[in-house]
This record gives C-alpha cells, sequence and structure tokens, in this order.
C-alpha cells in the first residue's frame, strides 16, 4: 500500500481521485471504481500496491506487440483492479475482485527479477496499469536505472497530467481502441472515447512506441463503416502504427458468439487501405501475423503464434532489399 498521487479533499476526509476521468468521490473507509484507490482516514492509498496476481516470462508478441524488439522475452507482471465496465471483460477474475496474491514486491525487487531473468524489460499487462500508477511509475525508473525498458497493456484511460509522467517513463504502449462509436464507449465500456484518444495521440507525439488493438464483438463494433474512420484517424497519427483486429470470445457478462474469422479478415483488409501494418488476432490462419515490406513486399518478419522467424529486416528496423525503414524496434 501506498500513498496515491493524484487526489484532493472535497470535504472534511472526503477525498476526490484525479488519476482518471471518473473522478470518484471516495467517502473513508471506501474504494473508487477501480477499487484499488482507498480512503484511508483522509488520505488516498493505491491498494494494490506491489501486490502480483500475474508472473511470467512471456513472448513480447503476446502482449501483443509486434514490432517492438520481436522474438524477444519479457518479464510480465499483472495485479488487480480496473478503471472501466466492460460486460466483455476478457480478465475479469482479476480486474472485477482482488483475487490471491500469488507475491509481494518493491519496485526493486521486481527489476532484479528481471534481470536475473535476462529480460530486456518488465510489462504491466494482465489487469490494468493505470490503477497502479504508483507502482508502474516507480518501477519504471527503477527498471531505467540498471538499463531496462517498461511497457504497458493499457486502456489509456487515464488523466492528463499523470498521462505526462507516464509517457516520460514507459517506451511501449499496446493500448485497447475498444471501438469507434461515441455510443459503443459510453454503453458497454463506460467511458468518454476522447479520453482514449488523447493518450493515444499524446503518446504517440512523445516518442513512446504505441500499437493498437480493436477487440470485435459481433453486432456491437463491427461494421465496416466504423473500422474506414477508426483507421483513417489512426492514419491521420501516423500510417506506421500496427492495429491488432483481434477476435473475440464469450466472456464475463456477455453471451454473445464468437466473433466469426471472416469478420476479422473483412476488418483487416478495410483497415490495410489506410494502415500499413494490420495483424488479425486471437486467430490461427497462417500469415495473418507476418509483417511484409510496405514498398517491395519482401518478408521481414515471419510469425506462427509466438515462433518468431526475423527473415529481411535489418538490424536498424529497415528491410534488407530495399532499406525502407520498416517502422520496426531492433
Ligand atoms: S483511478 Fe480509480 S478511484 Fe481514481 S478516479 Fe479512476 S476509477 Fe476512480
Amino acid at each position: 500500500m501506498k500513498q496515491a498521487v493524484y487526489f484532493e479533499e472535497l470535504e472534511e476526509d472526503v477525498l476526490g481521485c484525479r488519476l482518471c476521468p471518473h473522478h470518484c468521490r471516495i467517502e473513508p473507509g471506501k474504494t473508487g471504481i477501480c477499487l484499488a484507490r482507498k480512503n484511508m482516514r483522509g488520505m488516498l492509498y493505491s491498494s494494490n500496491y506491489g501486490e502480483l496476481t500475474s508472473f511470467a516470462i512471456d513472448p513480447v508478441e503476446k502482449k501483443p506487440l509486434y514490432h517492438f524488439y520481436p522474438g524477444s522475452e519479457i518479464l510480465s507482471v499483472g495485479s488487480w483492479g480496473c478503471n472501466l465496465f466492460c460486460q466483455f471483460c476478457q480478465n475479469w477474475e482479476i480486474s472485477k475482485s482482488r483475487p490471491k496474491i500469488i507475491r509481494r514486491v518493491d519496485p526493486e525487487q521486481l527489476v532484479e527479477i528481471a534481470l536475473e531473468n535476462d529480460s530486456f524489460g518488465i510489462a504491466f499487462t494482465y489487469n490494468e496499469p493505470i490503477v497502479s500508477f504508483e507502482f508502474l511509475l516507480d518501477t519504471s525508473r527503477a527498471a531505467s536505472k540498471e538499463g531496462i525498458i517498461s511497457l504497458m497493456v493499457t486502456n489509456g484511460v487515464i488523466e492528463e497530467e499523470p498521462l505526462e509522467l507516464l509517457v516520460q517513463s514507459v517506451r511501449a504502449m499496446n493500448i485497447d481502441l475498444k471501438g469507434w462509436k461515441e455510443d459503443f464507449y459510453k454503453e458497454h465500456i463506460g467511458v468518454d472515447k476522447r479520453h482514449v484518444l488523447r493518450t493515444i495521440e499524446k503518446a504517440v507525439r512523445s516518442g513512446v512506441h504505441v500499437e493498437l488493438t480493436t477487440l470485435i464483438i459481433p453486432g456491437l463494433n463491427d461494421s465496416t463503416d466504423d473500422m474506414i474512420q477508426e483507421a483513417q484517424w489512426i492514419a491521420s497519427l501516423s500510417e506506421d502504427i500496427p492495429l491488432h483486429i483481434t477476435r473475440y470470445f464469450p466472456n464475463y457478462k456477455t453471451e454473445i458468439p464468437p466473433t466469426p474469422p471472416e469478420a476479422i479478415f473483412r476488418l483487416c483488409s478495410t483497415a490495410r487501405q489506410y494502415l500499413n501494418h494490420v495483424y488479425a488476432g486471437n486467430i490461427s490462419a497462417s500469415e495473418t501475423g507476418d509483417t511484409k515490406c510496405v514498398e517491395c513486399g519482401a518478408l521481414l518478419i515471419k510469425r506462427r503464434g509466438y515462433s518468431v522467424t526475423i527473415g529481411e529486416l535489418d538490424d536498424e528496423g529497415r528491410c534488407k532489399l530495399c532499406g525502407k525503414n520498416a517502422a520496426v524496434v531492433v
């Protein structure tokens, strides 16, 4: 448990959390809607500080990050809590309650574990890292001192001031862009989409390596028109931002049947009209995860599941055949 950074006193002992746009009003002894920020006698605490519920050495491709040290493994950790309300949450066991804690660590211990495992960094993933803001920041700074990086897989729902600190500390982000329609975000996610767009834009302009993921749920966010608008908006930032269009499976409170693979392929080919690197996620078909040179078509990175083979990609992230920059951090 550690004192939170972003909050203010609204009235005696009643606090307003200012970490994310929900701006929870938190009475003494209560938590905000993410469950992870608690008012204890008029002081706000991050109650999941250093509490790990998941711990693994994963391929970086599993985050998914396809253009960031491809073929590398990274120490990946998750805690508990989330600031969104998705009815189709794929990780609800750790996002909607405080499950069994498998390990308690301080930032320096976690960095030490990463070094012992020859990991090039630490990935904050599985649940929403924003609700562990202080631990994420402290660990990222400790990691940086030891010459390793930190990255996060996030919904991007955070206030502007903490976001400023985050983009200075984290080297890569996979950000969920869960759909395009405002109504979809409001009704099914419980937040205004513009907060997510702001985070994506800020991260890209700050030089953070950014990849995006859209989970496609049949009937909710699978229209071609939505994908055209989403891809056009992403391309307005950079055509090189990788987009992962991912298949959904029923989970938590949603019983909608799984996304048909054809819908994923349709949306991928729509997005490819605007973006250079679009990948199908949660699909076993071959070649949907390969990276090809946008200039000459050479196979730069071949992926089959989490098996990665570097092809015509040089050590500086360029195509060996034509020299085109492939927007890959190597
Ligand atoms: S971080 Fe948690 S407590 Fe703070 S405003 Fe967001 S949901 Fe509420």
